[in-house]
């Protein structure tokens, strides 16, 4: 059977770190099987859903690489939900109740004073024919709850948390459509689940009560249950999920240089046993993507090691695979000289701005005004080639007996306006002859 995988985002807000995190896996986990991936917009709550934030999901999940092999929406299914559920209360396993939000919170709050589960008493199964027809009589729709089968226990093998029991009777039957006729999640999801052939099921385990109920709602439905996963939550390197991943989208990571490859690379395998490497394609994640390495404790998502993985992928990276995405003017040679000091791309503009100038001048003492004035006398008469640096540096230094630190420090001040950057040798010969000279002149 073809791995089936969906990754199924409610269009409330941008997605975030943890939310990547989610969709990569379900992409690994049909890549790796050859099988598919589907994009399925959780948009039936139609005050929260905003378009915007569905085309913010397919934009940066376009940006992440994770191209989704079909995509659907909940909200152009209605009347898939709407036959499952006429099915469902035909056979009894869905029913109506009335009970107010302060009724039900109050029967919560009794129970729990006497040290019982909050759990809801199925008050509304006892209502009768009359007390339904007194209700409509009153205008007073009901809100719909599935009726969980209590002698038949829940169990599911999870693909990282192991075998999973579950009381039925110690659970609340779950409200699943509200009096307005509006959808909660939990049906929709399983009948959808059904219909597209979902066969592995891989979310947060902030869902694992969810799955509960919805695997006899997949027995229900006269289907067999996908394979069940529920990952560890994600925390910051600090141990909880800062207020800043929480928040920060995928677009401020984009502005900020994150490369994509970097945020996969970290997210493929935090939470697992497997060490944190940069890599490059997805096939690469994929092939080493194994969820009987996934732990059960929080999953650390630490930005600086994400950074770090951001510059190791650059600093090995090629020319030809970046230069559309380099200042202008800036080739082959210029690349290699800047490109092992970026922890992002976006510095590449100022490094490449340190060739093209202008650069500050620097603030020299005397003696160093001094020195960089006999450069500039020096600097006139030299062959200005690749080894530009090293031989007005070796000229200087014979001169004036500087060497070390007091012999390329004013230097490089005075020809880029930095006290540190690039290799000095592969820079000057960017920066050329004519710039090189005014730079001095202007710092002597
Ligand atoms: N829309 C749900 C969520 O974002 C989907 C959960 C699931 O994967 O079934 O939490």
């Amino acid at each position: 059977m073809t791995t089936i995988t969906r990754f199924a985002p409610s269009p409330t807000g941008r997605l975030h770190v943890g939310n990547i995190r989610t969709a990569l896996h379900n992409f690994l986990l049909a890549r790796k099987d050859g099988g598919r991936f589907l994009l399925r917009i959780d948009d039936t709550d139609a005050q929260r859903s905003e378009e915007r934030h569905v085309d913010a999901i397919r934009a940066d999940l376009a940006w992440l690489g994770l191209a989704a092999d079909g995509e659907a929406r909940q909200s152009q299914r209605l009347e898939i939900y709407e036959a499952a559920f006429e099915r469902l209360r035909a056979e009894g396993r869905i029913y109506a109740a009335y009970e107010t939000a302060q009724e039900l919170e109050l029967k919560r709050k009794i129970l729990l004073g006497r040290g019982l589960p909050p759990i809801y008493d199925r008050a509304a199964l006892d209502l009768t024919q009359q007390d339904h027809a007194d209700y409509a009589a009153k205008g007073i729709a009901p809100h719909w709850r599935f009726r969980l089968d209590h002698d038949t226990p829940i169990a599911w093998d999870d693909a990282i948390r192991g075998a999973q029991h579950f009381d039925p009777a110690a659970l609340s039957d779950p409200v699943i459509r509200r009096a307005d006729g509006s959808w909660l999640y939990m049906l929709p999801s399983a009948v959808d689940d059904v219909e597209m052939g979902i066969t592995d099921v891989l979310r947060g385990e902030d869902h694992v009560s969810n799955t509960a109920v919805q695997v006899q709602m997949f027995a229900a439905l006269g289907a067999a249950p996908p394979r069940f996963a529920h990952e560890a939550l994600l925390t910051g390197a600090e141990g909880k999920l800062s207020k800043r991943l929480g928040s920060t989208g995928v677009d401020e990571m984009r502005e900020e240089g994150v490369e994509p490859e970097a945020l996969l690379s970290v997210l493929a395998r935090i939470g697992t046993s497997q060490a944190v490497i940069a890599m490059r394609s997805l096939d690469a994640m994929a092939a080493g993507f194994d969820l009987a390495t996934f732990g059960r404790a929080p999953a650390r998502f630490d930005e600086a090691e994400m950074m770090r993985i951001n510059a190791q992928l650059l600093h090995e990276t090629d020319y030809a695979a970046i230069a559309h995405r380099l200042p202008t003017g800036m080739d082959e040679a210029a690349w290699a000289a800047i490109r092992p000091n970026l922890e992002t791309l976006n510095d590449a503009g100022d490094w490449w701005q340190v060739v093209t100038g202008p650069v500050p001048a620097p603030d020299l003492d005397a003696e160093d005004r001094a020195f960089i004035a006999a450069a500039a006398q020096d600097a006139q008469g030299i062959e200005w080639g690749e080894d530009a640096w090293k031989t007005l540096t070796g000229r200087l230094k014979a001169a004036t007996g500087r060497k070390g630190k007091a012999l390329f420090l004013p230097l490089r001040l005075a020809l880029t306006g930095r006290g540190h950057g690039p290799d000095m040798a592969a820079l000057l010969p960017l920066i050329g002859q004519e710039r090189a000279l005014e730079r001095l002149r202007a710092a002597g």
